[in-house]
């Protein structure tokens, strides 16, 4: 992985590395930060186990955190639709979020449990190992890249692997953003098949 080294120690596989089921299932019985105590199920993302996008997103709402899965409510919606405008199935990509487990009446993530879950989003990188990561919303941005302003942001490469853009939520509340938020998820996708290409030659 191009910046990422894992910090978990636990869930080895037995070639070494760490499983994303047993990485997985460490979040789901995770307490390391307050938010583990308000959740019904913690978030840990889904997608296969290696996809050439990976997308993160902030934080389960109260939708994903009944169903254990992210972006199931309407801003999941608008995303598996965006995906598909932009040729991308959500099957194929891997979708998580900064933080695993729901804040309090949707708040954002506080910086401490930023930081506590900030392994987990390390791992699964590692482990899914992405040719492009889409970082939607300003949390993201400013959880990977310590850097915020979606807007000014967007439409650029960052660290050879990180695309900026709006968060799911943003796009549902401001239909003005949807077609920028497409052409973003686009470029991700040309990207990730350039590298692909480039790595076959
Ligand atoms: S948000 Fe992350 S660190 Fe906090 S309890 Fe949930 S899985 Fe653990």
């Amino acid at each position: 992985m191009k910046i990422y080294r894992t910090t978990m120690g636990k869930g080895r596989s037995s070639d070494g590395g760490e499983s994303l089921n047993s990485l997985h299932e460490q979040i789901k019985s995770c307490s390391r930060c307050p938010l583990a105590a308000g959740r019904n199920e913690a978030v840990p993302g889904e997608g296969p186990d290696r996809a050439e996008i990976l997308l993160v997103g902030e934080a389960p709402g109260r939708d994903e955190d009944l169903a254990g899965r992210p972006f199931v409510g309407r801003a999941g919606s608008v995303l598996d639709r965006c995906l598909k405008e932009a040729g991308i199935h959500r099957s194929e990509v891997f979708i998580t979020n900064v933080v695993k487990c729901r804040p309090p009446r949707n708040r954002r993530p506080k910086k401490e449990e930023v930081e506590a879950c900030r392994p987990y989003l390390e791992s699964q990188m590692e482990l899914v190992r992405p040719k492009v990561v889409i970082l939607m919303g300003n949390a993201a941005t400013r959880a990977v890249l310590d850097m915020e302003g979606v807007t000014s942001l967007r439409g650029r490469i960052y660290r050879d692997l990180f695309f900026v853009t709006f968060h799911p939520a943003a796009v549902l509340r401001n239909g003005n953003f949807r077609e920028e938020f497409v052409t973003d998820l686009s470029a991700a996708k040309e990207r990730a098949q350039r590298e692909r290409a480039e790595e076959s030659r």
